[in-house]
């Protein structure tokens, strides 16, 4: 059955790099929703838990359920309100949102211009409300513009009006951090860089990151071929040569990528032949092993996405063994 590696030094190496930069351990909180990108939420949880990390944001109260012991703090982005313990925080984006909590702990999201959600930049009346975040999300962190620093200068001005609050400011992300000399908030919550990514320009330079999954599949089964024979549906893979063809357990029903096969797709430095089915995938040679992912970017790049998207597909129920 395929499996999904995960490389615990190279985990490790890139919170090394982040808290680095940020200054403390203390200051790095680790985004962990959506399964932690693909990786898998407890797997990489006990990971962050046992390196020293305090603090992990998820989207769910579900999510944050399953690893309410690892963290001293669990922030939930997208609350539904159904459940509360005491080292949960809620992520409040709305007036409405905020007509729902009693003494609940909550972070005051913001909209300093992302216009996605968060509520007006203002000074709220927070008597009667247990409020320990004041935070903001930034729209163009990894573009290379200057609206990053437009919205962070709207984010200056919303931090001076709490300024006397006795809450933590937190507005970065991986993007941020990486771009940042000094970051200056409370804590940042980064999400891709601690899997070993980033989306920026080149002109940023280059980040020492490194790759934490590589998905493997398995071999299914190998055949001696003839050149002109055809390969997959629609018989679209045409030998050029008497080839070996071996079809491996991944497909696009696993979270991988389809592909009809109409043009030439390379995954990892090899050749995939025909399309890319259901539950399965073809490549020239006889390997017992083939990892599909190496590098998430170079996949992304082949399908027109980006490494986020390649992560976060991957099927929750794929086996992880940790490397
Ligand atoms: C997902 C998310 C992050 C993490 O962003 P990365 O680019 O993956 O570091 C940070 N903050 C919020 C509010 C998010 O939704």
């Amino acid at each position: 059955m395929s499996y999904i590696k995960i490389n615990r030094a190279n985990f490790y190496h890139n919170l090394d790099f982040l808290s680095k930069k940020l200054g403390s351990k203390d200051k790095l909180a680790v985004v962990l929703k959506d399964n932690a990108y693909g990786h898998g939420l407890k797997l990489i949880a006990q990971l962050s838990c046992e390196y020293g990390i305090k603090r992990a944001i998820v989207k769910t109260e579900d999510e944050a359920l399953e690893i309410e012991d690892l963290f001293e703090d669990i922030i939930i982005l997208n609350p539904d309100f159904s459940i509360y313990k005491d080292n949960f925080s809620l992520v409040i984006n709305s007036l409405t949102q905020l007509k729902k909590i009693t003494n609940q702990k909550i972070h005051l999201k913001f909209d300093t211009g992302m216009h996605r959600n968060g509520l007006v930049p203002k000074k709220i009346d927070t008597t009667n409300l247990n409020v320990v975040g004041v935070m903001t999300h930034f729209r163009s962190a990894d573009e290379l513009s200057c609206e990053q620093f437009w919205q962070q200068q709207q984010w200056k001005k919303l931090k001076d009006i709490y300024k006397d609050s006795d809450v933590l400011f937190h507005s970065g992300n991986s993007a941020t951090v990486l771009r940042s000399k000094i970051y200056e908030d409370d804590f940042a919550r980064c999400g891709i860089g601690i899997y070993g990514y980033h989306e920026m320009h080149d002109s940023f330079g280059e980040f020492n990151l490194k790759p934490v999954l590589s998905l493997i599949a398995k071999k299914i089964s190998s055949r001696d071929l003839k050149k002109g024979d055809r390969i997959g549906y629609g018989g679209i893979g045409t030998l050029s040569h008497d080839s070996t063809v071996s079809t491996y357990d991944i497909g696009y029903g696993d979270g991988f990528f389809r592909h009809d096969g109409k043009s030439e797709l390379m995954l990892n430095e090899k050749k995939v032949i025909g399309r890319i089915s259901m539950d399965s995938i073809s490549f020239l040679g006889d390997d017992e092993e083939i990892s599909l992912i190496g590098d998430a970017k170079k996949i992304a790049r082949e399908f027109n996405t980006i490494s986020y998207d390649v992560l976060v597909k991957l099927n929750s129920s794929i086996p992880k063994e940790v490397v």
